[in-house]
């Protein structure tokens, strides 16, 4: 090759080791990676360094060969801190600065220091055969722990390179008649081999990087999938819950039900009979009617009142009285407080405590402990429950406190976990379902027994405004 060719062809091979780097970048941008940046980085020193061999004349003799020289050292290391910085091992930058003047000074020495030829000629292959095979043993590394395709092409690549290094070293240190000239006639090969080995590091490179964030992307896909799923399942499991503590207060209901019930037939048959003797005037009609209709309201109160209570819905959010949603599930329990016999104490202090919640799902914490203080007292003779709603600066407090036996050392570690219950046909989900309802509401659940005997619950909830919030 004339002076001229190999010229052309050098500024040939810096162009398109040019484009590659600003290619990688264009369709990497999105990824905003400093691993990105710093391959680029090293392919543009790369680039750099080609420019300068393919135009000697640009710089001054004196500098021109370390100018090259060192940009090929740090397009070098740029390289492999990119491969290290992927697997979160980086070097210091500053090591870098350090390793790249120490370079500079060695191959300074070596140009300046008669008698130091061979050195001189070795210094740069040798150096680059290091930091090629620093670069195989990542790529390589990489390749194997996350079985990509496209590392193994970076390591080939490189692996490629290197054994030109050797070929080049083994040619200056093993000299035999015509290899030096065999270097010479070679040399357009071996810049071919260097450009096929940066493309298809180049290459390498973007399909790691895309494998990458493809790989991002589906474990991304995968973790919402799981959360999702879990959600789904949380509502169920409320949903089950809901509907079981709905059947303890099915009876509560009927007798609810029954009263505007009676009382609608009632109106009805004093109507029907006053209208048959024709002793009604339109006055007592009206009232008759007016009773009917109140009536028929009430029950389609009760009756919203249990759809949205066993409704599996989304949850709705707005400031909850607690003292309302206190007494409303002490009115679902009270025909069972009635026929076991347990003695109530409300104590509420007569202030507003509001939260901000979902008042459905607020309830069903209340209920669910109501039934576990039921449920306790029925196992001994003195039944009480004592209910006490608090508040201090910024937390609402409901104490519930039953004169059960209390809980075992055993059952006071364990109670709260999914599926832990003692009893027959229990579910041991109502306290893990509480705690999941509290805790989404800032809030918290605490089971322990009491001073003087029976078990209590502390329902803790931040008061509204202060900072109680449902996701
Ligand atoms: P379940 O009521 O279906 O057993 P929970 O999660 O509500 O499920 O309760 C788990 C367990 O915690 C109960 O089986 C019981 O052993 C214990 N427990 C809960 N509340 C009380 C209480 N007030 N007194 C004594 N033990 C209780």
């Amino acid at each position: 090759m004339t002076g001229q060719e190999s010229g052309i062809s050098y500024l040939s091979l810096g162009l398109i080791n040019l484009l590659l780097p600003l290619l990688i970048w264009v369709v990497l941008a999105r990824l905003r990676s400093r691993v990105v940046a710093l391959w680029c980085l090293g392919s543009l020193l790369g680039a750099g360094s080609l420019f300068l061999v393919g135009r000697p004349g640009v710089l001054p003799g004196r500098i021109f060969d370390s100018a090259s020289n060192l940009m090929d050292f740090m397009s070098m290391l740029c390289i492999i801190q990119a491969l290290r910085l992927d697997q979160k091992v980086p070097w210091r930058f500053r090591w870098l600065a350090v390793a790249s003047l120490g370079y500079l000074l060695l191959y300074e020495f070596t140009r300046q220091a008669q008698g130091y030829l061979t050195l001189r000629m070795a210094l740069v292959p040798f150096v680059a055969l290091i930091l090629l095979l620093q670069v195989v043993g990542w790529a390589w590394l990489i390749a194997r722990r996350q079985q990509s395709v496209s590392a193994l092409a970076i390591a080939g690549a490189h692996l490629l390179l290197a054994g030109n290094m050797v070929y080049i070293l083994a040619n200056l240190l093993l000299p035999r008649s015509g290899a030096l000239a065999c270097t010479r006639q070679s040399s357009g090969l071996m810049d071919m081999l260097g450009l096929l080995a940066a493309l298809a590091g180049d290459v390498g490179f973007i399909g790691l990087a895309l494998e990458r964030s493809l790989h991002q992307w589906q474990e991304a896909a995968a973790g919402e999938a799981r959360l999702e799923e879990r959600q789904i399942l949380g509502n169920q499991l409320a949903h089950l819950d809901r509907q079981r503590g709905f059947g303890l207060v099915a009876a509560s209901l009927a007798h609810e039900l029954n009263q505007p019930l009676t009382a609608i037939l009632a109106s009805a048959q004093a109507a029907q009979r006053g209208t048959a003797a024709n002793r009604l005037n339109p006055a007592q009609s009206l009232e008759l009617l007016d009773k009917i209709i109140i009536n028929v309201r009430r029950l389609s109160m009760i009756t919203g009142r249990i759809r949205s209570f066993i409704r599996p819905a989304e949850p709705h959010l707005g400031p909850v009285d607690l003292e309302q949603i206190t007494r409303e599930m002490l009115e679902m329990v009270a025909p069972d407080l009635q026929r076991q016999d347990v003695r109530v104490a409300f104590a509420a202090g007569g202030e507003l405590v509001q939260v901000q919640g979902d008042a459905i799902q607020l309830s069903q914490v209340v209920l669910n402990v109501l039934r576990n203080a039921i449920e306790a007292v029925q196992l001994v003779p003195e039944r009480s429950l004592q209910i006490q709603l608090t508040r201090s600066a910024d937390e609402a407090v409901l104490s519930i406190r039953d004169s059960g036996p209390g809980l075992d050392p055993e059952v006071a570690e364990r109670a709260g976990m999914p599926y832990f219950t003692t009893k027959a046909d229990g579910l041991g989900l109502g306290l893990s379902i509480s705690t999941a309802i509290l805790q989404q509401h800032k809030g918290s659940l605490v089971l322990r027994n009491a001073e003087g005997g029976g078990a209590s619950v502390d329902i803790r909830l931040p008061l509204l405004g202060a900072g109680g919030v449902l996701p």
